[in-house]
């Protein structure tokens, strides 16, 4: 699904049909405002996917603004990660905003609020003001302090600013309707006390405004157009727009709300509290551990930006939340990776294998394409010699005539290399196969264009010379849970769905030119997988993260398992 070909989505058509009933395309603006609570996720890629795709589609600017107003769980760690994540995927935005900017400003409007008898400083505590709120069928109960006089909201909600009561001694409520149907409309909190510095305001303040009322008046004083949120702020509408109705000036744009699905992935949990739980649980090893759904998490497992963008705008954007399968998002890392993975040999479970017909002491270098995708990567040259590995679960003694890799008496090609045949083995007290012993036939090396080179055989397995390869550590990862829906079960913990083997640490052997890659290079292990260096990584000890298998193994486990 190219940019473009496909029907526009229902965003799309709120879009068209306000410029088709009077905005002008100048006045499209949108923004993605994440609470620096965490790091950013899957789910969140798919919010980032739509608001700058539609900043792209109508050239409109997009702002990035921190929904900073809860300095108990935000950090400055998060606002870097962020942003350094919003850049990777390959926006850009128009302005950094955060709604700590307009803390002055939204005081002044709350000011304003209580002169006009549209909010009131109510003194009890949050388990009364909660008991007074009612049912949704039971209207609810007046504060005492409802009817408090202007001059003395006015005094007390200065000196809450002041920083002369303790937290939780009042808060500042919008005066609305306490027997509205909605309950979010029953006198809001707008203001809570809290005594605590916040990342960028530092101690400038002590009292800190609530979502509903800092979002719009956000999204008015950046002028946004369409500001769009996930659904279960659909009831909180009708505040954003009685919040709105108290500022909008006559000459100015006012911002809608509308709603999309959140979006879940199988096999994970999207939801920043239980990601930073599974972080300061010691679950992973961090926000960026190759397992985690993170924006983080993915990058360091060699995913790509083009893959995660690719796999948000095949999902699209919804109206109904479900959980998408993750093995959509590994299609479209296979997808991506196949056109830009450089193809290197490595063999994870090595067997030795040496060929007695060939010359003790020598070694040819072979030339191979780095990838067969990509006219332009060009090739390089790989050594070959006697002694060689090759994957442990490519040879069999015995096996049938559906087994096209190599078994006694029969014959394999090996990749950029010879036609072997294999003759015998060695084993261990065990059984253990240690060695295989084969011969090659020297007419037939790939490319040369004799006629045993072109010979076909049944089955071509990938290797490397003992004697060049290096050692490397590869992380081979599974998913973090073994449940489809783990934070969906009402009588467990998500915690209990956590896969046990998920990650798995094995020795393996690389050709030698992956001696310098870099932390965050990928490569396709040719047969095994997509590999990323980790940041772990070092030019003496190489540590590859598998990004994702070359088939969907799991597909085939739930099949069987049908
Ligand atoms: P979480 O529950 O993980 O903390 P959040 O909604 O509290 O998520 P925010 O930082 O407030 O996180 O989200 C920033 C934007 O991303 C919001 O507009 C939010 O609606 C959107 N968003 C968050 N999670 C998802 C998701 N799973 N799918 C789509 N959009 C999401
Ligand atoms: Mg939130």
């Amino acid at each position: 699904m190219k940019e473009g070909s496909r029907s526009l989505n229902f965003i799309e058509h709120i879009i068209e049909d306000d410029l088709k009933s009077g905005y002008s395309r100048e006045q499209l603006r949108f923004r993605f405002p994440p609470e620096p609570n965490g790091y950013l996720h899957i789910g969140h890629a798919s919010s980032i996917c739509l608001n700058f795709g539609l900043g792209l589609r109508y050239q409109a600017p997009v702002n990035l603004r921190f929904d900073d107003t809860n300095p108990t769980k935000e950090e400055q760690e998060y606002v870097d990660a962020i942003k350094r994540d919003v850049e990777w995927l390959g926006f850009e935005w128009a302005e950094e905003r955060y709604a700590s900017d307009y803390f002055q400003q939204l005081y002044d409007w709350a000011v304003a609020l209580i002169r006009n008898g549209k909010a009131y400083v109510d003194s009890q505590t949050s388990e009364v003001i909660a008991s007074q709120k009612g049912t949704p069928t039971e209207p609810g109960t007046d504060s005492p302090h409802r009817n408090r006089s202007v001059s003395e909201n006015l005094d007390l909600f200065e000196r809450m600013k002041n920083g002369e009561f303790p937290e939780g001694a009042h808060v500042l409520r919008a005066r609305i309707d306490m027997a509205s149907p909605n309950m979010l409309m029953r006198d809001p909190v707008m203001y809570r006390i809290l005594h605590k510095a916040h990342h960028r305001t530092n101690t400038d303040w002590c009292i800190y405004p609530m979502y509903d009322w800092t979002h719009g008046e956000s999204d008015y004083i950046e002028q946004i157009s369409h500001s769009l949120c996930t659904l279960e702020f659909q009831p909180h509408r009708e505040l954003y727009d009685w919040f709105l109705d108290q500022v909008v000036a006559e000459n100015r744009l006012r911002p809608k709300q509308r709603e999309f699905a959140r979006r879940n992935l199988s096999h994970t949990v999207v939801s920043k509290r239980k990601l930073l739980q599974l972080v300061q649980e010691g679950h992973v090893e961090g926000w960026d551990d190759p397992r985690m759904p993170t924006i983080s998490g993915l990058r360091r497992r060699g995913c790509t930006p083009a893959a995660i963008r690719n796999f948000a705008e095949t999902i699209g954007i919804a109206k109904r939340e479900n959980v998408v399968d993750v093995s959509l998002l590994e299609f479209h890392m296979r997808e991506d990776l196949n056109k830009i993975a450089p193809r290197v040999m490595g063999v994870l479970d090595p067997v030795r294998l040496v060929i007695t017909n060939y010359p003790e002491g020598e070694t040819e270098w072979l030339e191979a394409e780095n990838n067969p995708e990509d006219p332009q990567s060009g090739s390089r040259e790989l050594p070959f010699a006697k002694v060689l590995y090759i994957e442990r679960e490519d040879f069999r003694e015995e096996a049938n005539r559906k087994f096209f890799r190599l078994k006694l008496g029969g014959e394999v090609r090996l990749k950029n290399a010879y036609i072997i045949k294999a003759e015998t083995v060695t084993k261990d007290a065990d059984g253990t196969i240690t060695e295989i012993q084969c011969t090659y036939d020297p007419r037939s090396r790939s490319g040369s264009g004799t006629e045993e080179s072109l010979r076909k055989v049944k089955g071509t397995l990938h290797w490397v010379a003992a004697d060049h390869a290096i050692p490397a550590q590869v992380r081979l990862y599974d998913r973090l849970f073994s449940d489809a829906t783990p934070d969906q079960h009402k009588d467990k913990d998500f915690l209990d769905f956590i896969n046990p083997d998920s990650l798995q640490v094995i020795q393996a052997w690389v050709e030698p030119g992956l001696k310098d890659a870099n932390p965050g290079e990928r490569f396709q292990f040719q047969r095994m997988g997509y590999f990323c260096v980790d940041r772990d990584s070092t030019p003496g000890q190489l540590v590859f993260n598998r990004t994702v298998t070359l088939r969907d193994t799991w597909a085939k486990i739930e099949q069987k398992a049908e």
